[in-house]
């Protein structure tokens, strides 16, 4: 059996819940956005891990060092979002071939220190490595949150509310620029910037996790229809999206149009937004949608709502349109596909 056949997630499953690496009490270990560690009585670490490999996230001589700096370190600290905490160091590991010029480098941690500063996150150290031909990044971002604020992935409920904090499918807009090397007129320099400088949602993702009723909450890095399983997974519920609710920009908007690209396909299976995902219990719906609106100046984007679960052996996913609902249980970015 190749890995290919059975991809990224069942891979994880096979080794994630074996009575081998059972926790200890108050961990939490694989599964969400981020371990927890318990700090003291009353608040936990945040740990997350992530890497970024030369050819399969990035392309070399198409993405600006400053801008991969940036970005290695806004995945990682776009976990720690997605639980409420706050991001607090980061360690950087990078396996660099040979012939790589030292300004490389130089400009990879001018775009990681200027996240770092902007939002208070301290380089404390990693590992530096050769490499045959091409380059690894690995990053772990260490975060702190009470444990009364934690979000999981695991307590969505039915009749909740399904929400996110961004516009979805730039970022993929942005991926589709750089793979078909399309001009860099002004719509496709936006979707670029979204595409590679994602800003992580930390003051959201902080702010959510003061209210018990936000019941669950993950970042974005696969598109939604493929992140929502994960919530229905873990929590027992199926959802139901409705289509036409589903937040989209103007430029991802005529974007498609321009190129022919499907918009709900990139908005839902897109991925590499990197803002949040959750839910929220609809009776705290008003109150947690206006200190949204005085903090942020907009409201909550609600794009569907939590289902009871059908069928036992899966949870369904559907898309609720005007002309009816479509079950799309399928379809997401799977690692180990094979491409023809
Ligand atoms: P995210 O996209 O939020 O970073 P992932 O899909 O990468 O999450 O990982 C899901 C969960 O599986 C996380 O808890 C992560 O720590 C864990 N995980 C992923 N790969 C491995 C691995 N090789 N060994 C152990 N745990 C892993
Ligand atoms: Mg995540």
């Amino acid at each position: 059996l190749e890995i290919s056949e059975i991809g990224e997630f069942e891979l994880i499953n096979k080794f994630a819940n074996t009575k081998k690496n059972s926790v200890p009490q108050g961990f939490l270990g694989i599964g969400d956005d981020c371990a927890v560690i318990p700090k003291d009585d009353n608040n936990s670490f945040l740990v997350t891990t992530d890497m970024l490999i030369e050819d399969i996230h990035f392309i070399r001589n198409r993405i600006d060092p400053v801008d991969l700096g940036f970005k290695s370190l806004a995945v990682n600290v776009s976990d720690i979002a997605g639980m409420g905490g706050i991001p607090v160091a980061s360690f950087v590991s990078l396996s660099l071939p040979g012939d790589l010029s030292v300004e490389w480098v130089e400009n990879f941690y001018r775009g990681y220190n200027e996240l770092g500063a902007l939002e208070n996150v301290h380089l404390l150290g990693g590992d530096t490595t050769g490499s045959k031909m091409s380059i690894a990044i690995s990053i772990t971002v260490l975060g702190e949150i009470s444990n009364d604020k934690i979000k999981y992935r695991s307590n969505a409920r039915p009749g909740d509310l399904i929400c996110v904090t961004d516009k979805l499918g730039d970022s993929s807009a942005g991926l589709k620029v750089v793979l078909d090397e399309l001009e860099e007129n002004e719509l496709n320099q936006y979707l670029l910037s979204r595409h590679v400088r994602p800003y992580p949602h930390v003051k959201k993702g902080s702010m959510l996790s003061r209210f018990p009723g936000v019941t669950s909450m993950m970042d974005i890095s696969d598109g939604i229809g493929s992140d929502f399983k994960h919530i229905a997974n873990l929590s027992g519920v199926d959802g139901v999206f409705h289509l036409e609710k589903i937040p989209v920009t103007q430029p991802l908007i005529d974007f498609c149009k321009q190129y022919n690209y499907n918009l709900y396909d990139m908005a839902i299976y897109g991925g590499e937004d990197y803002s949040l995902l959750f839910t929220l219990s609809p009776c705290s719906y008003e109150l947690i949608d206006k200190a949204y609106e005085e903090a942020f100046g907009e409201h909550i984007h609600v794009i569907g709502e939590v289902t009871e679960k059908q069928d036992k052996n899966r949870n369904r996913i559907s898309f609720k349109t005007e002309k009816g609902v479509i079950d799309m249980s399928e379809g997401s970015f799977n690692h180990f596909r094979k491409r023809n």
